[in-house]
């Protein structure tokens, strides 16, 4: 991956008006610059500028990785293109981590999410591709990316300006059954395991998009560490619409005591998007939703400071970033 990154490096530095970028060549980098420009991996380093896209070619298939980065909190597509037609039928496992990455067929490939928890340690990520006939019997091919460090923002700050309704130690009696009762109901939400029900890329779940907080900012109050943004907020006014990312089945739309008018879409195998402080939902639990459909309007409801859309990701336990998502508009 080092290499990537430093062909990435001169890509960028190519923008630059070409004899302004020669007059600051010393002799040496220069050659190391044509050989570089002559390097026969040109073209894939050139990929690197809009994401990494790694493609191991085997016998019978081709494996292929596709991210916006391999770094923490970054989602990751694997995709596994059958050479012969024998190959389709093919009975596979992988697994990343030593954690088994659900396959799924979409046309004659098998396609696959690998998430990377904000939270691992950066380093070597083995990922295992076993098969039952390709190889000898049960083997296995091994392959190891490696996991970049994220550095998510922490922002200092002295004081903490919140509605007291949610900083108030003293809640109501009804208002702590609420609370309960909606932690119950997501729960229950992100217990659903349904098929897969992803053929397609991502899309954007604002038609304007302008991000106002990173995923997984932290806000360290009065030197007191805050809890990392789980998610993704998007500016826009209230009644401004929202789109599905992705198709699936409604498994939760109702008002929640933190997240307002949230709703959770199952897209199967345990992969989940959700959006919080809606001023409306238009969708009900068990709809099936196709991306891009109208799923409910941007509001402040819940905790919130502000009209705008709080979009989370998850698969199964680990939050992701909604950007490395998002990043993926084609299988
Ligand atoms: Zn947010």
């Amino acid at each position: 991956m080092k290499w990537f990154s430093r062909f990435n490096f001169l890509f960028l530095n190519i923008n630059l008006p070409i004899t302004y970028l020669f007059s600051k060549l010393t002799h040496l980098s220069f050659l190391f610059l044509i050989a570089i420009l002559l390097h026969p991996s040109l073209s894939l380093s050139s990929k690197k500028l809009n994401g990494v896209l790694i493609t191991k070619s085997e016998k019978n298939y081709d494996l292929q990785l596709k991210a916006r980065n391999f770094a923490q909190g970054e989602l990751i597509l694997v995709k596994i293109i059958p050479k012969k037609k024998a190959v389709v039928d093919l009975e596979l496992k992988l697994t990343a981590d030593g954690e088994e990455i659900p396959l799924s067929t979409v046309g004659v490939n098998r396609v696959g999410f690998i998430p990377i928890s904000p939270e691992r340690t950066p380093g070597p990520m083995l990922i295992e591709l076993f098969s039952k006939i390709l190889f000898v019997k049960y083997g296995s091919k091994k392959y190891q990316i490696d996991v970049q460090k994220t550095d998510f923002i922490v922002i200092k700050k002295q004081s903490i300006s919140l509605n007291k309704k949610y900083t108030s130690s003293n809640l109501s009696k009804e208002t702590y059954q609420f609370i309960e009762d909606c932690t119950k109901a997501k729960a229950k939400a992100f217990s659903s395991n349904t098929e897969f029900q992803i053929s397609s890329g991502f899309i954007n779940p604002v038609k304007s998009v302008y991000i106002t907080s990173p995923f997984y900012v932290r806000r360290d109050y009065n030197k007191k560490k805050g809890r990392p943004h789980g998610g993704l907020d998007f500016r826009g006014a209230k009644g401004t619409d929202i789109f599905a990312i992705q198709d699936g089945t409604v498994v939760l739309a109702r008002e929640m005591y933190y997240e307002g008018n949230f709703t959770i879409i199952d897209h199967g195998n345990k992969i989940f998007s959700y959006y919080m402080h809606q001023s409306k939902l238009l969708v009900k639990p068990g709809d099936k939703v196709k991306k891009g459909q109208k799923i409910g309007k941007i509001g402040s409801t819940g905790m919130s400071t502000g009209p705008h859309l709080h979009l989370g990701f998850k698969i199964g336990s680990t939050i992701l970033n909604p950007e490395s998502v998002l990043f993926l508009t084609e299988l």
